[in-house]
């Protein structure tokens, strides 16, 4: 008998697994606030690095699985662009983990046995400028980089539109709104949404991302962590002009992609800070969590004001002529991280019928494509992979103090507490 399924939150981790159990055959309603693409959802955004260099051969095996997918299968081929990327090493000794991450994910592609060949390692600016004319006039001297052009970005949200028309084309049924808008677990079978109805099925997923804690008690396993996230539009004869240049990334500096080929904007993401949002624990009074707070409520997040110089300092180097295009669309961007950056998929403890997926750490939408595999074994206890398993296990101990992200090296603003001078759009 096909078992139902129901899906919270649908953005990538609930949309992957709603196609992958469709595929099955199995009966599955899918809730979500908002229609896809979510304005919740942390890949509701113009594009996402698609990358397979990791320093945990685990994840970079899983990152060359899904990118095959991005390459050959119809449903990704129009959301998925071959760029290449650059990756900048860290110069300062307190980011000498991430040059570590870079060097060790470069190792790992090897023992899996991918082609590394075409990988090049950079040591001068001049040398990114002769091989991508849209960088000859960058200012980055001496430098320790490497470009790798097999590897690209998906078009985000375009991406969870796709999975979406997929899954409803194999039978999820999709409800949106206040229908969709799940407000309590009920019981092991049932959930409560925020028109009052109910809810009955054989398996419920919670994968609401960052806000996931809003709906289980996470006991101290995940912090929603917001990052800054702003664009330049760029002119036709920009866009022609800077329209071949592959990603561009610096833990240290920030981020950014070539620019859109319909909108010709060019998204920048900033790695200065993050943000965290502590409030009441939902599930235990005595305690502070940090969860996400959303543009519709609070209309002025974009960015603290002195981000500004920092996107400016990035264009300055890289693409001086762009350097004083005003920002637009900027915004605070919600994940949800755990202490060692690994996913927490697992069944919610005393809920027999309840799963969660979330834990995303800022790095699932490449994952897209072949995350709902996994998470559905997990769900239906098919999943053989212990090693997979115990990565995504639901933890019992969780010491912030050692968290392993390069975030946790970074300042942090807490949005409830700080009284913040916010970027303002002209
Ligand atoms: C700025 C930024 C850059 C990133 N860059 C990359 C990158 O380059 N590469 C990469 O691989 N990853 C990247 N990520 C991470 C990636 O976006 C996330 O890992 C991924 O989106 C997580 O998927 P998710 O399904 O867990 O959560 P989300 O995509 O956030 O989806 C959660 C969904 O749950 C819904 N929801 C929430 N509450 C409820 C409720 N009560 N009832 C019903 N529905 C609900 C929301 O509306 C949303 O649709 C980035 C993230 C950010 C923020």
């Amino acid at each position: 008998m096909p078992e139902t399924f129901l899906i919270v939150g649908c953005g990538v981790f609930g949309l992957s697994t709603a196609l992958e159990l469709a595929k099955q055959g199995h009966k599955v309603t899918a809730l979500d606030l908002y229609p896809i693409p979510s304005k919740w959802s942390a890949a509701n955004d113009l594009n996402k690095i698609i990358r397979t260099e990791y320093s945990d051969k685990f994840y970079a095996q899983l990152a060359v699985e899904a990118l095959k997918s991005w390459e050959n299968d119809p449903l990704y081929q129009d959301v998925y662009t071959k760029s290449g990327r650059i990756t900048l090493s860290p110069s300062s000794i307190e980011n000498q983990h991430r040059l570590r991450f870079e060097d060790q994910g470069f190792e790992n592609l090897k023992e899996l046995g991918v082609d590394v060949s075409d990988i090049k390692h950079l040591t001068t600016g001049e040398e990114i400028g002769l091989m991508f004319p849209g960088f000859k006039d960058n200012e980055l001297g001496s430098i320790n980089a490497r470009y790798n052009p097999n590897t690209g970005y998906g078009h985000a949200s375009k991406s969870l539109i796709k999975v979406y028309e997929e899954s409803k084309r194999l039978g999820v049924q999709f409800i949106f709104g206040s229908q969709g808008h799940v407000k309590e677990i009920i019981n092991q079978n049932s959930i409560k949404v925020e028109s009052g109805e109910v809810y009955t099925v054989d398996k419920i997923l919670i994968s609401a991302g960052a806000s996931t804690g809003f709906l289980i008690n996470l006991q101290n396993q995940i912090k929603a962590t917001g990052l800054f996230v702003t664009h330049i539009q760029l002119t036709s004869e920009e866009y022609e002009k800077y329209k071949s240049i592959p990603i561009f990334f610096s833990a240290e500096l920030g981020y950014f992609f070539p620019p859109d080929p319909i909108n010709h904007q060019l998204k920048i993401a900033m790695t200065f800070s993050d943000a965290r949002n502590s409030i009441q624990d939902p599930f235990d009074s005595s305690n502070r969590q940090s969860l996400p707070r959303y543009r519709e409520e609070y209309q002025n997040d974009t960015f603290p004001k002195d981000g500004e110089y920092h996107v400016k300092l990035l264009l300055k180097k890289l693409l001086p002529e762009l350097q004083n295009h005003d920002l637009i669309k900027s915004k605070v961007c919600w994940i949800s991280d755990t202490t060692d950056s690994n996913f927490l998929i697992d069944k919610v403890p005393g809920l027999e019928n309840v799963f969660v997926a979330c834990g995303d750490s800022g790095h699932g939408y490449k994952f897209l494509p072949n995350i709902g595999k996994y998470i559905s074994g997990i769900i239906q206890g098919t999943e053989k992979d212990q090693v997979l398993k115990d990565k995504w296990a639901w933890r019992s101990t969780n010491d912030w103090s050692k968290q392993l992200s390069s975030r946790a090296k970074r300042p942090q603003i807490d949005l409830n507490n700080s009284i913040i001078d916010w970027y303002i759009e002209k």
